[in-house]
């Protein structure tokens, strides 16, 4: 039970296809790891001090939108420090009896990952303290007057979390935690570095401007940088191209309907119904959602991170407004504030 557990690593959105080719393109050593040169340099540090005082590391949380290296890191840490990695998912751990598993499993040192960590449920997360505080479980065996509680002492081992929602942590969980890193997006300059590896290891030539051009598109995130690369290859393949370059890669990114923006139809559809359904806004997150039979989170998560972070749209607190950026997308003038009643 608990084996088949450990397998149910949760991928997201990834189809198996780009789950084979993140393993493949995962980076495996720090200094492979491209941007966030701050956090690098701090992981190093505390890797470099736990090697020394023979410890394990301090826990440590890991949050940012899907795709930007939350599990390369810990698997890298894994790696710099020597030790096995055992990974899972907060949904994949339905019951306490789940975690005594795999906690009782772990060696000294070992890193335990658990993606989307604020999905666990609380009594896996209430059963996860004694664990992460003092190595220690409680658990009860008998029932009714001859309950019994036995302390089991576990192996220190360090407890990687990842998570896309940090405010969805509970402050208890949040707090047994010693060392936060937050992911966020990347530059295009470190994407096109990121492309550029991805094609070495995929043996396929790429001009500079062409991974310069994918990476524009990629939507500041590497796992689509690493997805769109895939496809153009592909495309290169059949035209039977000795490299791609940037012209093929334009070609091929239009045909799958990423546009200069690296928006794809989703992307558009979210913008569109704000603008179009709801006079560009504001309009809350649970009618949007309705509007586009979506999930709430889904939007959250995965679709509304990027929009805010490169202009196309704001929260405030009455709802999403599609901004001046999101009209001239899709060459609409932008209407004056007060007819769209903004704010
Ligand atoms: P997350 O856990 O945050 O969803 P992943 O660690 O699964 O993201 O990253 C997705 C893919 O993107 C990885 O397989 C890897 O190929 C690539 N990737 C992510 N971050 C980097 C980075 N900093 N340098 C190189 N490749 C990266």
């Amino acid at each position: 039970m608990v084996q088949e557990k450990l397998k149910n690593i949760t991928y997201k959105e990834e189809t198996e296809e780009d789950m084979i080719l993140n393993l493949s393109l995962r980076p495996m050593r720090l200094e492979d790891f491209v941007g966030h040169k701050e956090i690098v340099k701090n992981i190093q540090i505390s890797i470099l001090a736990a090697k020394q005082r023979k410890e394990p590391l301090e826990h440590i949380l890991l949050s940012g939108p899907p795709g930007l290296g939350k599990t390369s890191l810990a698997h890298i840490i894994a790696h710099e420090m020597g030790t096995r990695i055992t990974s899972t998912s907060g949904p994949a751990i339905e019951r306490a009896g789940d975690l005594i598993g795999i906690l009782t499993n772990l060696e000294k040192g070992d890193i335990l990952f658990i993606d989307e960590i604020h999905r666990l449920p609380k009594i896996v997360e209430e059963f996860l303290y004694p664990a992460m505080e003092s190595f220690q479980i409680d658990f009860v065996i008998d029932k009714g007057p001859y309950a019994k509680t036995i302390k089991f002492n576990l192996k220190p081992f360090t407890l990687v979390g990842a998570t896309t929602r940090t405010g969805l942590l509970s402050a208890p969980l949040r707090g047994r935690f010693g060392i936060f890193y937050h992911l966020d997006f990347y530059s295009i300059e470190e994407l096109a570095q990121i492309i550029k590896n991805s094609s070495c290891i995929l043996g396929i030539k790429i001009e500079e401007s062409a991974a310069v051009e994918i990476a524009k598109r990629s939507r500041g995130t590497p796992r689509i940088a690493n997805r769109l690369l895939r496809r153009i290859r592909d495309y290169a393949q059949v035209a039977k191209l000795k490299r791609i370059d940037k012209e093929t890669a334009i070609q091929a990114l239009e045909s799958l309907g990423i546009d200069k923006a690296g928006f794809d139809e989703i992307d558009r559809k979210v913008l569109r119904t704000i603008i179009f359904n709801y006079g560009g806004g504001p309009v809350g997150i649970e009618s949007l959602a309705a509007s586009l039979n979506e999930e709430a989170d889904t939007i959250i998560d995965m679709i509304e991170p990027y929009l805010l972070k490169a202009g196309y749209l704001k929260r405030t607190s009455r709802g999403r407004v599609a901004t001046k950026l999101a009209f001239q997308h899709f060459g609409l003038s932008y209407p004056k504030e007060d007819q769209v009643k903004l704010f």
